[in-house]
């Protein structure tokens, strides 16, 4: 028996992806013989219903000076966070001179909107390539994680905040009660935290287990994330769905008593009952549904494999690492996978050793099939790479289902 991450009860695993890498280790030859694995297995809190990882590797082997995800890769993100952004300054900046902090800022994607405006903004970011680049650009950054010290030390320097932001950060930190402690720390009175991450009830709808991976230490609900910062006398005040990620929620957040509680919140509570969140039923018939999902995808790129069609994957994602362990899809079925991110080109996915190309390989010679494993980017990717479906290439989906869609 484990015990759970937030309040210590007792919980056992619902679901287990296997021995996993590093989602985002991706490496040359020479380190395929010291690649590091770990049981990647998944746990529902029936206490203070959080899903969470069971373990997960120490926080340093995941970010540091080679953190390959660079969050301004995609178009269509820069935009979400410039309107996250709007939506703060618009409705939470009461102050004359505000100050907001970003927790896992990466590359100034969304800090570079207050930036431009003058607004007084700090970024926390430990992995330090991708902190370098956001100071290139002019974003206000200190390379370290974010926890009760940080907060203490950052009020001494520059004050409290008016809003302290994060988006796809939270969900990695195992050590939440010292980042909500420093929050209330560096919060003004009147302040609030908004944050955004992959949401539950999206995961189990879609059967988007890809989701799960190292960095993804948490799989947040509205009751989760209720129950972890009452804990901590704050309130949610909203809650937002965004179509971001494949489903996410952006969860906003007060000192207790210190805002109204949007109508939303209540709404959206319920809707988790329905859901069947808070019930183990639920986490069982989702493992089913993992298994399903795995079988049919590893059937049609065998079947493809048998009819010498050429498969591709499209997209290095974090997420992809999970599908291709979990499934064992090594280079056998597919070829290759092409990605933009430079830091990626030229060396193997982690844990299945595929070769990672570049798109222009991809544009010249078009595979018959391509896996796009950044589904949750599908309308943009599409959008640029339309010749490949002119030119007869299928995509492979496997969220919510596993189809060939042209
Ligand atoms: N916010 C960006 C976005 O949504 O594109 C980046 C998200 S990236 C998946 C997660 C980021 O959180 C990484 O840049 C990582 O270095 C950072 N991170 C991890 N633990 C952290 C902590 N304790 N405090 C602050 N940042 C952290």
């Amino acid at each position: 028996m484990s015990s759970c991450a937030i309040c210590n009860n007792a919980i056992k695993p619902f679901v287990s992806f296997g021995k996993q890498p590093i989602a985002n280790g991706f490496l040359t030859k020479d380190q395929f013989k010291d690649e590091y694995f770990f049981d990647l297995e998944v746990a529902f809190c029936s206490n203070c219903m959080m899903v969470q990882l069971v373990s997960q590797p120490e926080r340093e082997k995941m970010f540091n000076e080679n953190y390959a995800f660079f969050s301004s890769t995609s178009k269509r993100m820069a935009e979400h966070f410039k309107g996250f952004a709007n939506f703060i300054r618009k409705d939470y900046f009461h102050d004359k001179d505000p100050f907001v902090v970003e927790l896992g800022s990466n590359d100034g994607i969304m800090l570079r909107n207050f930036a431009q405006a003058n607004i007084r903004h700090l970024g926390v970011e430990p992995s330090a390539n991708v902190a370098e680049e956001a100071r290139k650009n002019g974003i206000n950054t200190t390379c370290r994680f974010f926890d009760e010290e940080a907060a203490h030390e950052i009020v001494m320097e520059s004050g409290k905040a008016d809003a302290i932001l994060a988006a796809n950060v939270m969900c990695h930190i195992p050590y939440l009660h010292s980042v909500l402690k420093g929050m209330k720390i560096l919060l003004k009175p009147t302040g609030v935290v908004a944050f955004e991450d992959p949401y539950l009830g999206d995961v189990i709808e879609k059967t988007s287990y890809d989701q799960i991976y190292d960095e993804h230490m948490f799989v947040f609900s509205l009751s989760s994330i209720k129950n972890l910062f009452e804990s901590h006398d704050f309130e949610l005040i909203d809650a937002i769905p965004q179509s971001t990620h494949g489903g996410s929620m952006r969860y906003v957040l007060g000192h207790r008593g210190a805002h109204p509680v949007s109508e939303r919140v209540l709404r959206l509570l319920s809707n988790e009952t329905e859901l069947g969140l808070g019930k183990t039923e639920t986490y069982d018939r989702f493992r089913e549904n993992c298994a399903a999902s795995r079988l049919n995808l590893v059937s049609l790129l065998k079947d493809l494999r048998t009819k010498n069609k050429r498969v591709l994957g499209y997209a290095a994602t974090s997420k992809s690492t999970t599908v291709l362990n979990y499934c064992q899809i090594g280079p056998d079925l597919i070829e290759s996978i092409s990605d933009s991110t430079p830091l990626k080109q030229g060396k193997f996915s982690p844990g299945m050793h595929i070769p990672i190309s570049t798109p222009q390989e991809f544009r010249k010679s078009y595979p018959d099939y391509a896996v796009l494993f950044g589904w949750n980017h599908q309308a943009e990717i599409h959008a640029n790479e339309q010749e490949f479906t002119v030119k007869g290439g299928q995509w492979i989906m496997f969220v919510p289902k596993v189809e060939i869609v042209r």
